[in-house]
């Protein structure tokens, strides 16, 4: 197995568009493995193992499943491709034994692994920044593709997009150059073969061969804007497609002016991330600290209001602080700010928090943000943060945080699931975490949380807000939040 891997190597090496490198049936089998088609780290497989896996693989690059090795499977074996494996990603294909039985069987298997979709993100905006670029095109080149392939996405979902040029972001691309610490089945294989490759959500990574040839036109070399528009969608949560024109199937093709992204595609991201927003007029192309200046001079209103942010919560004197990107903004007796660099308030905050939660019991400021968590006294971090949230019992990315005044203790939502957090030990409660249905009524994944004076929750969700009443456990109004509620500063006075 070892030099039949080898071989399979240098022969993808020295891959080109015309010629088969893959002729034998050791070859394909190492390409069998390589992209899931089968068990890795077997000695033999059975011959109606191997047979089968062609057939998926077959199936999926859209050739006449025979299961055989004829030359148009190799051939295609040979093509220049995504290095992310076909099958088996993540939890696509748990259960599978690699070896099916009748044919309803093989179908239901099919549709569970290539239309099942993993993780994704529990956010709608997100950052990413350009770690290094190619030989053959330069910075601005490359940003322009880059932007451009992100743009791609945010046309047909949910989903924004935003490149930061420093600090940590959820999406980092790179250029790589053969074996980098990816483990040996993500090296780079020179020219042709793989390349590049990406992660599911959320180690937001995706890596390009750096020995390509990328380009943005000509006719030679691999063009960047599309393996990245490509691998993007794995960073989403996408898998490989097997729809011939989708984005998302696996093989590098020159598209002509084709729409780039099929229906497959876009039913994909909609699955996960649902539609463009309504009257989405401003997107984050635009830098977000121009957003005050509206070009047409209209009234401003705040970029958050468009239904996206990352977090809300009210502090001791009853302003409204709203969070999005690397801004916040606050609300004040139904007057709101301009938006204000996160760090001008919480220098040692990162960008892009995912849920915030003032406590009234403490006078403290708390973030949340991936695995970790912030407390801030002001703008002074507290000594012992960020913490891990793992040592004080909660998950990695909660959904929103608020302070529970029946409680009198901060609660913090995570997919079906809440916590609650005893500030003054710093460790959850015996009972939690607890079914998120005792919240009757309101839908996982909001958005913010916070409590109002008059005692009521309001928890956020896209564009649609719930009132919650401590008293009755019960939600007691509903609807779009821009217009229902002043206190979240989007009523705007026409000029
Ligand atoms: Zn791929
Ligand atoms: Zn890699």
């Amino acid at each position: 197995m070892k030099s039949a891997q080898m071989k399979m190597f240098v022969l993808l090496c020295v891959q080109t568009a015309v010629s088969s490198p893959i002729s034998t049936a050791d070859q394909a089998q190492v390409f069998l493995e390589r992209y899931g088609y089968l068990q890795k780290q077997k000695e033999t497989h059975h011959n109606a193992e191997v047979k089968s896996a062609i057939r998926e693989f077959q199936w999926l690059s859209q050739l006449s499943v025979t299961g055989r090795l004829d030359r148009a499977t190799l051939e295609k074996m040979s093509s220049a491709r995504c290095g992310v494996k076909d099958v088996g990603s993540r939890r696509v294909n748990r259960g599978f034994t690699g070896h099916s039985g009748g044919h309803g069987h093989e179908q239901h298997l099919r549709e569970k692994r290539y239309t099942h979709i993993g993780e994704k993100w529990h956010k709608r905006q997100l950052t990413y920044s350009i770690m290094n670029c190619p030989r053959s095109l330069s910075p601005s080149q490359v940003r322009v593709a880059v932007s451009a392939a992100f743009q791609l996405w945010s046309n047909v979902s949910g989903l924004l997009f935003q490149e930061l040029q420093q600090g940590p972001t959820d999406i980092r691309l790179a250029f790589f150059e053969g074996e980098h610490n990816d483990g040996t089945g993500n090296a780079f294989d020179g020219p042709g073969g793989a390349l590049a490759h990406a992660f599911f959500p959320f180690r937001g990574e995706a890596h390009f061969d750096m020995s390509e040839r990328w380009t943005l036109s000509g006719l030679k070399g691999h063009n960047l804007f599309l393996v990245t528009a490509h691998e993007i969608g794995h960073t989403l949560g996408l898998v490989h497609s097997p729809v011939r024109h989708a984005l998302m199937s696996p093989y590098y093709k020159k598209t002509g002016s084709n729409a780039l992204l099929s229906w497959h595609d876009i039913s994909a991201i909609q699955q996960l991330y649902g539609q463009p927003l309504a009257g989405r007029a401003l997107r984050w192309a635009v830098p977000d600290w121009q957003i005050p200046q509206d070009p047409a001079g209209r009234s401003l209103i705040p970029h958050y209001c468009q239904g996206l942010f990352d977090a809300v919560t009210m502090d001791e004197n009853g302003t409204v602080l709203v969070f999005l990107g690397h801004h916040f903004w606050t609300v004040s007796d139904g007057s709101v700010s301009d938006p204000v660099p996160l760090r001008t308030r919480w220098p040692l905050l990162p960008l892009a928090i995912e849920a915030a939660a003032f406590s009234p019991r403490d006078s403290k400021l708390y973030f949340f943000k991936g695995r970790r968590m912030w407390r801030f006294s002001g703008s002074d971090l507290d000594p012992g943060f960020p913490r891990k949230n793992s040592d004080v019992g909660l998950p990695s990315h909660p959904d929103c945080a608020f302070f529970y005044q029946p409680l009198g203790h901060m609660v913090l939502f995570k997919g079906s699931r809440y916590f609650v957090l005893n500030l003054q030990s710093l460790s959850i409660e015996p009972h939690s975490p607890r079914a998120l249905r005792d919240w009757t009524g309101i839908p996982r994944g909001v958005n913010g949380a916070l409590t109002r004076p008059d005692g009521n929750l309001y928890f956020f969700k896209e564009q649609q807000y719930w009132r919650f009443d401590p008293g009755k456990l019960s939600v007691t109004a509903t609807g779009p939040w821009e217009q229902r509620l002043p206190w979240v500063g989007c009523h705007t006075t026409p000029s």
